[in-house]
């Protein structure tokens, strides 16, 4: 199954204007260290989970037909790009309630009538839609109220996806639970350290593959000011963990 990370990057995408830093400098000079906002393409699905403000740019090295839209929660840089879907006349949203809003809310400021579906996801329960089925779990994650992963079953393949999550992600047994026996599990790894009710750091990202043992492992939403790409490779490698430190436009088939 193909599944290509099209973003790796977090809120303010590397290289951050104005910003100084060694990745910055770095990702101006040399484009494969460039990291988009996070966004995510599953093929047998379809699927876009997390539109994000560079959506424009992932779509047109894709160009590939999207048909469903899978929202974490509402923050700038994972439904920013939710205008720029305009081009899909009929499309399937799923999310939360709450995201669900915000998505309508930008379809009626910028884009007008389409036959555009909107879903909505209870956390922490089990959905089936025919050829594939969703839970959405809620992750600790501020500021506002609603933010949660994904774990996506379809073809015999069980992806996890966590979101944008704090730390505390690692003590909810429940969650953990449903990220256990997984083909592939994205997982976010912003920080150098942890930030408590907000984002994963390096260490806490990895305890979390640990936990969960994924046959693979993919860490995105890799901030500007973390550690340079092949620190986090070494990181990776010395714990002997199957995974991979994300770039924009990895392409994986689980
Ligand atoms: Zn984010
Ligand atoms: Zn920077
Ligand atoms: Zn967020």
């Amino acid at each position: 199954m193909r599944i290509i990370l099209l973003g790796s990057g977090s809120y303010s995408g590397t290289p951050k204007p104005f910003c100084g830093c060694e990745n910055c400098t770095r990702a101006r000079r040399f484009p494969i260290y460039r990291r988009t906002r996070f966004s995510l393409y599953l093929g047998k699905l379809k699927a876009i989970v997390d539109p994000s403000p560079d959506l424009h740019y992932h779509l047109e090295h894709l160009n590939e037909k999207v048909e469903q839209v899978l929202i974490t929660h509402p923050h700038f840089d994972h439904i920013a790009g939710v205008p720029e879907l305009q081009i899909f006349e009929k499309l399937t949203f799923y999310s939360h309630e709450e995201t669900l809003r915000v998505v309508k809310w930008l379809q009626e400021a910028f884009v007008g009538e389409k036959r555009w579906e909107h879903v909505s996801l209870s956390f922490g329960e089990w959905k089936s839609f025919g050829n594939f089925n969703v839970l959405h779990f809620r992750t600790p994650h501020k500021p506002g109220d609603v933010a949660g992963g994904f774990v996506i079953e379809i073809g015999g393949k069980k992806i996890g996806i966590t979101g944008d999550t704090g730390p505390e992600i690692l003590k909810d047994e429940k969650t953990l639970e449903s990220l256990t026996d997984l083909d592939l599990l994205v997982v976010e790894m912003t920080h150098r350290e942890s930030i408590p009710g907000t984002h994963l750091g390096v260490e806490d990202a990895l305890r979390l593959v640990e936990l969960t043992k994924p046959e693979l492992a993919v860490f995105a939403h890799i901030s500007h000011n973390n550690y340079p790409h092949e620190i986090l490779e070494r990181k990776v490698m010395e714990r002997g963990i199957r995974g991979i430190v994300g770039r924009d436009f990895l392409h994986l088939d689980i």
